[in-house]
C-alpha cells in the first residue's frame, strides 16, 4: 500500500511517511494508490464485534505493514477503550424515527467527533516517532472549537510537544477550560494578546520560518492528514453493519465543513460497503450545496453561524474527491486548484457532475431552519441536538431517498458543547456529562503572550523538547 500526491508530482509514500507529511510536497492530499475491499464475508464477520477489531479490520490494510499489527491493535484496545470514551460502542447509533438513526460521535473527551480520529493520531504519531528515535513539536491556533481536540490527543505523549495559541478573552468559558485545565507537562495554552486571525497568521510565519519549522520539527494536526480520513472510515462500517450490511444498503448525512468526515463515508463505499446515498449538509456557508447544484466552486465570504465548525469558505478535503471525479488526473486537479486560488473558483464538466451525483447530494440549512429542526428533534424524540447535528439531519429530511433505505445522521458534537443555540431552539440548557462535570472547578494554566513573532518562537523554542537540529 502506497500512498500518491492528488497532484501528481510528489512522490508515491508509504503509511508512515505520509502521517508524519500531512501535506504532499506538491501541495496536493496523500489518497491510497488502490482501496483495499471489504467484500460481503468481510462484512458479514464484523458482526457484533467490538469498535478497536471493526477498527482493525478496517485500517490494518491501510497501513501497508509499516506498523507491527500487534502493535497496532494494542493502539486500538487503549484509543477506544473506556478510559477515552465514554460509551461501550465508541459510535452508538440512536433511533430518531421509523428510518433515521443518529449516529453519536461525541463520547470522546472534548464531546466532538474530531475526538474519534484524533486520539487515534496521537498515538500513532508517538508509535511511530519512537521507532524513528524522533519528536516533533505540534503548533496550531484555534478559535476555541477545534484546539482541545488537539490537545487532548497530544497530552501525555512521549515525543510530541503542543502548543496552541488562542485568542485572549474571546473564546466560551467552556472552550477555555477544556484547554487550559489540560496540565500535562507537554501541553502549553498560550492566550495571545489578538484575534483568531492574528492566532492563525502567528502560525503561518511560524511553518514559513524554514529554519524554525525544521529546527523544532514542526507539525500541524490538520484535517487533511490521511491517517484522519482512515481512523473515520471506520464508524461508517460499524454503523452498515449494524444497520444490516452487506444485505442492506444504508445512506449517510453528515454535517460537512473541510469535507474530511464526508470523505471517509465515500472511501467506506470505495471498500465495499453498500452506500446508496452521501447527504452533505452545509450550513449557510454553502459552497459545497452550490457546487452538487451546479459544478461549480465558487468562494464567498464566510458567515459565521451557529454551526461554527462550519464556517469555511473552501473544503480542502473535496481534493480528494476531485481527484477520482477526474480519473486521478494529477495534473489536471492542480490545474483546477491553481485556478481555484488564483479566481476563487472553478468547474467540472456536466460528466464528472453526474458521476458525483450518483452518490451525493448536497442541501443546504439556514440558521432558522438549524433552530426549528433542533426543536423538532426534541419535541419528537425528547433528544437534545447540537447545531450541526441539526444541520445534518436537516440535510437527510430533504434528501430523495428511496424510504426502504435507512440513513443515518451523523451527530458530530454533544449537545452541551454549543448550550446557547440549544437553549434558543429548545428551551432546555444542556448539561455537560459527567467526566466534564467538574470543568470548573479545575485548576487551568495558560500564559498570555503579546501578537508578536519574536516573542512566540521564543515560548514555542523554549518548550519543545526537540533540539535544534536534530529533527
Ligand atoms: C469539524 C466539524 C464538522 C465538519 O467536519 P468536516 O470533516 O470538516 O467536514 C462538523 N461538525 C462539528 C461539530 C465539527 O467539529
Amino acid at each position: 500500500m502506497k500512498y500518491i500526491s492528488t497532484r501528481g508530482q510528489a512522490p508515491a509514500l508509504p503509511f508512515d511517511e505520509v502521517l508524519l507529511a500531512g501535506l504532499a510536497r506538491d501541495g496536493g492530499l496523500y489518497v491510497p494508490d488502490a482501496w483495499p475491499a471489504l467484500g460481503p464475508d468481510a462484512l458479514r464477520a464484523l458482526r457484533g464485534r467490538p469498535y478497536d477489531e471493526v477498527a482493525a479490520a478496517v485500517m490494518l490494510p491501510f497501513l501497508g505493514g509499516r506498523i507491527a499489527e500487534a502493535d497496532f491493535r494494542r493502539l486500538l484496545a487503549d484509543t477506544y477503550g473506556p478510559s477515552v470514551f465514554a460509551h461501550r460502542a465508541v459510535t452508538p447509533l440512536v433511533q430518531l424515527d421509523q428510518r433515521t438513526w443518529l449516529m453519536e460521535l461525541f463520547h470522546g473527551p472534548t464531546l466532538a467527533f474530531k475526538d474519534v480520529a484524533l486520539q487515534l493520531l496521537g498515538r500513532l504519531f508517538d508509535h511511530v516517532l519512537a521507532v524513528r528515535g524522533e519528536r516533533m513539536t505540534v503548533v496550531g491556533a484555534t478559535s476555541g472549537d477545534t484546539g482541545s481536540a488537539a490537545i487532548e490527543a497530544c497530552r501525555d505523549r512521549e515525543r510530541v510537544d503542543i502548543v496552541i495559541l488562542h485568542p485572549h478573552g474571546r473564546t466560551s468559558a467552556v472552550q477555555r477550560r477544556q484547554m487550559t485545565t489540560v496540565l500535562s507537562p507537554n501541553v502549553h495554552n498560550v492566550a495571545l494578546q489578538g484575534t483568531f486571525d492574528d492566532c492563525q497568521d502567528a502560525v503561518k510565519a511560524m511553518f514559513n520560518d524554514a529554519a524554525f519549522r525544521d529546527g523544532l520539527h514542526l507539525s500541524a494536526v490538520n484535517s487533511i492528514n490521511w491517517a484522519r480520513i482512515m481512523a473515520q472510515i471506520v464508524y461508517y462500517v460499524a454503523a452498515a453493519v449494524a444497520l444490516g450490511a452487506p444485505d442492506r444498503p444504508v445512506a449517510f448525512a453528515v454535517p460537512t465543513g473541510n469535507f474530511g468526515n464526508v470523505y471517509a463515508a465515500y472511501a467506506a463505499r470505495a471498500m465495499g460497503v453498500p452506500v446508496a446515498k452521501l447527504i452533505v449538509g452545509s450550513n449557510a456557508n454553502d459552497i459545497l450545496a452550490r457546487f452538487f447544484a451546479s459544478g461549480r466552486m465558487e468562494t464567498r465570504a464566510v458567515v459565521p453561524t451557529i454551526s461554527p465548525s462550519m464556517d469555511i469558505q473552501i473544503s480542502s478535503n473535496f481534493e480528494r474527491l476531485l481527484f477520482d471525479l477526474m480519473d486521478r488526473d494529477g495534473a489536471a486537479v492542480a490545474t483546477s486548484m491553481a485556478e481555484f486560488r488564483r479566481s476563487g473558483r472553478f468547474a467540472v464538466s456536466q460528466g464528472q457532475l453526474a458521476r458525483a451525483l450518483e452518490l451525493f447530494e448536497g442541501h443546504r440549512c439556514g440558521e432558522e431552519a438549524t433552530l426549528e429542526t433542533m426543536a423538532r428533534v426534541h419535541r419528537d424524540s425528547g433528544l437534545l441536538i447540537d447545531p450541526h447535528t441539526a444541520v445534518g439531519v436537516a440535510a437527510a429530511q430533504a434528501a430523495d431517498l428511496d424510504p426502504s433505505v435507512p440513513v443515518v445522521s451523523l451527530a458530530c458534537a454533544h449537545p452541551a458543547k454549543f448550550p446557547d443555540a440549544v437553549e434558543k431552539a429548545t428551551g432546555v440548557r444542556p448539561g455537560l456529562p459527567r467526566h466534564l462535570a467538574d470543568l470548573f472547578e479545575r485548576e487551568e494554566r495558560v500564559t498570555v503572550l503579546p501578537n508578536d513573532l519574536g516573542t512566540l518562537q521564543d515560548f514555542v523554542r523554549a518548550r519543545s523538547r526537540v533540539t535544534a537540529g536534530a529533527a
